[in-house]
């Protein structure tokens, strides 16, 4: 109702039946609550016309894998929030949840694996969406070409592997600030969408477009969509939904938006409040519709070839998140020093297999193990509040 003009006569129904719900409460007891919601019933059960826009609602829980917690807390955290999502899958059959990040499902995998094979249960039913090719939500400021190409190679390696699975879409809805190079680095990897809701958050400039084609260096291009909300979080309320197409910069363009509704950054995700609205506003006058569902699918709808959707060349600059690229300047020293360690390693091992007398390549000659785990953990402080230097000092 706080969302609709005072001309309209849905307002004037919606302030009508609440007045007579909240004088049926008096001692809050069941019998009056269900008196309430018969009146209320009405008002929920009207339907909206055919809509310009319609809203693709996902299930998020934002995982920061280190920022005012260690490691070690996230993996708990993924265990806490995975395992909500599971009893909420049970009560709630439309309800449509993604996590990206390998590595954490790595972390589920090794700590908590009877929780990792019902996760599995609901990717294959195809009520999870696993994505974001990445090993973890890495920060790509800072990170160096090679990595962030491992960062896709592993995280794509590990979800084939583990799901069967081939990831198109590159997930960072909380990195600060995109390289130009990474189209070219996505493009050739397999990846031709991406998701991100950072530049919402510019203190001085604004992102002209929520849907557009992201152009790098090379000219090659991928489809980017930034959720008009400008939120990862969102209650998936009214206002949200309202808020989304209000805000929605590609209007007449663009038919579909996505809302990231959860409650993230240190985990917890969609409660029962989120599910309940959203059964209420899958057809509703006064909104536009809303639906679950996967953020793969939706980016298949919206690639379309007689698009007229607008082009952005080069980097995607943040204008907020300031002394990223200097905070704690010895990790970033150390990962540079990493990151030409491992190539020199490599390309040292790669003479050595040229050298080798036999076609039997040992991990002495070669150390495929050794080079996979030490790439992965410096992945890992690649994330976006590691590498950066935004977590506590203890990360
Ligand atoms: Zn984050």
């Amino acid at each position: 109702m706080l969302n609709l003009s005072e001309d309209k006569a849905r307002y004037h129904s919606l302030l009508h039946s609440l007045n007579r719900a909240a004088n049926e409460l008096r001692l809050y007891n069941n019998e009056e609550a269900r008196k309430a919601r018969e009146i209320l019933s009405k008002e929920l059960n009207k339907k909206g016309g055919d809509a310009s826009l319609k809203i693709n609602a996902l299930g998020h829980a934002h995982i920061d894998l280190a920022w005012l917690w260690p490691v070690r807390e996230t993996i708990r955290k993924g265990a806490r929030t995975f395992s909500t999502v599971l009893r909420n899958m049970e009560r709630y059959p439309d309800y449509v949840f993604g996590a990206s990040q390998a590595q954490l499902y790595q972390w589920v995998k090794e700590y908590y694996p009877a929780l990792y094979e019902e996760i599995k249960e609901r990717i294959r039913e195809g009520r999870w969406e696993v994505q974001g090719a990445m090993w973890v939500e890495a920060d790509t400021n800072i990170s160096g070409g090679e990595a962030l190409i491992r960062q896709v190679l592993l995280g794509k390696r590990f979800f084939q592997e583990e799901f069967g699975q081939d990831i198109k879409n590159l997930w960072l809805p909380d990195v600060f600030g995109y390289t130009a190079a990474l189209p070219q680095i996505l493009k050739k990897s397999g990846v031709d969408y991406f998701m991100t809701i950072k530049l919402s958050w510019s203190k001085f400039n604004k992102h002209p477009h929520h849907t557009f084609w992201w152009e790098g260096l090379d000219g090659s291009r991928i489809l980017a969509h930034m959720p008009p909300e400008g939120n990862y979080n969102s209650s998936a309320a009214p206002r949200a939904v309202v808020n989304s197409e209000k805000g929605f910069l590609d209007k007449g363009i663009g038919e579909e938006c996505l809302l990231l509704f959860g409650i993230g950054d240190g985990g917890g995700g969609p409660g029962e409040e989120h599910l309940e609205r959203l059964e209420r506003e899958k057809n509703l006058e006064g909104l536009i519709p809303v639906s679950q569902g996967s953020a793969q699918d939706f980016f298949d709808r919206i690639d379309k070839e007689d698009s007229l959707y607008k082009t952005w060349k080069g980097e995607l600059y943040l204008e907020f998140h300031q002394g990223t690229y200097t905070s704690q300047g010895r990790n970033k020293r150390y990962n540079r020093k990493m990151e030409l360690a491992l190539r020199e390693l490599e390309f040292a091992a790669a003479w050595k297999v040229l050298k080798a007398d036999n076609m039997n390549i040992t991990e002495e000659i070669y150390p495929s193990a050794f080079l996979d785990k030490t790439w992965k953990e410096t992945l890992l402080y690649q994330f976006h509040d590691i590498l950066p230097g935004s977590s506590i000092a203890r990360v």
